[in-house]
């Protein structure tokens, strides 16, 4: 099947309060040809969606696609053909939660994204980082206070979300290999962390020096930088240094977030990691000292939510889950929607996300020329975000690229 013509889409994207008119979507090898109430195209296929509400595929900006368990250090020493393997289901999972896209901000390579391009796992467009750049005793750095093992595996290990690289050279030589191997942004652990054993939040990781020349390589190539972030002094240090992408900014304070609305840099939240680690963190394999630290980013960052929202910040969705937590990767919609906007909320799955990933027009979008990824959903999400949970429950219908994932029997 080339071509498809769908009749009756009432699409919702978040930049509207209702959902539009009824439209039709003309589809043409893998892309959206035409939107417009009446499409004059002669399609192979047709399909009334009528009664039920269309979306771009959704975008989830913040997940690890490696992360088979929430012990980070146990999951790096795992045979990296298992990790593929594993990963290969939490992605499909993905995908029938109607993620068609997500953004890996640590850990997948280029070859698991080929996996996907070439059809051989099923699963959303990755858009990947390769390993994120930490430094020693740094966000990703899962040995002890008194081992000092050599790491230079981590580089190699699918199963790591990120390297150990100490000084500008390494960390240049690092940032070029990750460039290099097929990486479309470059992620750095920028303050300390919640998953990791000697990094306090608050840690200001890397000098200045460090990461200047960093952004430098990113910029050079074309790209971004974006960070690992949870303490205020650390955001101001980083936007110093012109990263230009927050992941989780739980601890940002009111001057930085008018910096950030000004300077039209991006923040991804990730409010439901949080939620699900306090209340069973232990659970999921996540050692006691991290589950200790999540109490004090949980409650900050879901109030730095409404902030961000209005001072006009564009937000990405993000859920940043590890192991056996993945099934919640959609709680993040009803969570965020108890504080800001519905509409807003999706936004930020769809065309917001689009930005933040720099793929505006491709992804997370209904128009002319995007990418045919969309879901259908039984119902309104933007009077109900809980339609979006349920492991695609709620959706009949998830194409990626023009081709039916699913298609309910009715459909
Ligand atoms: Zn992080
Ligand atoms: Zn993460």
């Amino acid at each position: 099947m080339t071509s498809l013509l769908i009749k009756n889409a009432c699409i919702v994207d978040g930049t509207l309060p209702e959902p539009t008119a009824p439209q039709q979507i003309a589809i043409e090898d893998g892309r959206i040809r035409e939107v417009a109430p009446e499409v004059a195209f002669d399609a192979d296929e047709t399909l009334d969606l009528g009664g039920l509400t269309v979306m771009p595929g959704l975008i989830d900006c913040h997940v690890h696609t490696i992360a088979t368990t929430a012990n980070l250090g146990q999951n790096a020493a795992l045979p990296s053909s298992l990790v593929a393997a594993k990963s290969s289901k939490i992605m499909k999972d993905m995908l029938m939660r109607g993620f068609t896209t997500v953004r890996d901000l640590g850990g997948a390579d280029r070859g698991l994204q080929q996996a996907v391009e070439q059809g051989y796992f099923t699963g959303p467009r990755l858009v990947i980082c390769g390993k994120a750049l930490s430094q020693t005793g740094g966000h990703t750095d899962y040995r002890g206070p008194y081992d000092n093992r050599d790491v230079s595996w981590y580089a190699q290990a699918l199963g790591t979300l990120g390297r150990i690289c100490d000084g500008k050279p390494e960390l240049m030589r690092a940032a070029r290999q990750e460039l290099k191997g097929g990486a479309q942004f470059l992620k750095v652990m920028a303050d300390g962390g919640v998953s990791s054993p000697s990094d306090p939040v608050g840690y200001l990781v890397f000098s200045v020096e460090e990461l200047t020349a960093l952004v430098e390589i990113a910029n050079g190539f074309g790209t971004y930088v974006s960070a690992h972030l949870y303490d205020d002094a650390a955001i101001v240090r980083a936007l110093d240094c012109g990263i230009t992408c927050i992941e989780h900014g739980n601890l940002i304070g009111d001057a930085t977030i008018e910096r950030v609305a000004r300077e039209g840099a991006f923040v991804v939240p990730t409010n439901i990691t949080y939620d699900l680690l306090a209340r069973r963190g232990e659970e999921f394999g996540l050692p006691p000292e991290s589950v200790a630290k999540v109490a004090d980013v949980r409650e900050a960052g879901l109030e730095r939510v409404v902030k961000l929202h209005e001072a006009g910040v564009t937000m990405g969705y993000g859920s940043d889950l590890l192991g056996g937590m993945h099934s919640e990767q959609s709680g993040e919609f009803p969570l965020r929607g108890r504080y800001i906007p519905a509409d807003a909320v999706i936004r930020s799955a769809t065309v917001d996300a689009a930005k933040v990933l720099r793929m505006e027009g491709e992804v997370g979008t209904i128009v002319a020329g995007a990418y045919a990824d969309l879901i259908a959903v039984e119902g309104n999400p933007l009077e109900n975000l809980d339609l979006l949970t349920g492991q695609g429950a709620h959706m009949p219908l998830i194409m990626q690229g023009g081709r039916a994932i699913k298609k309910a029997a009715t459909l």
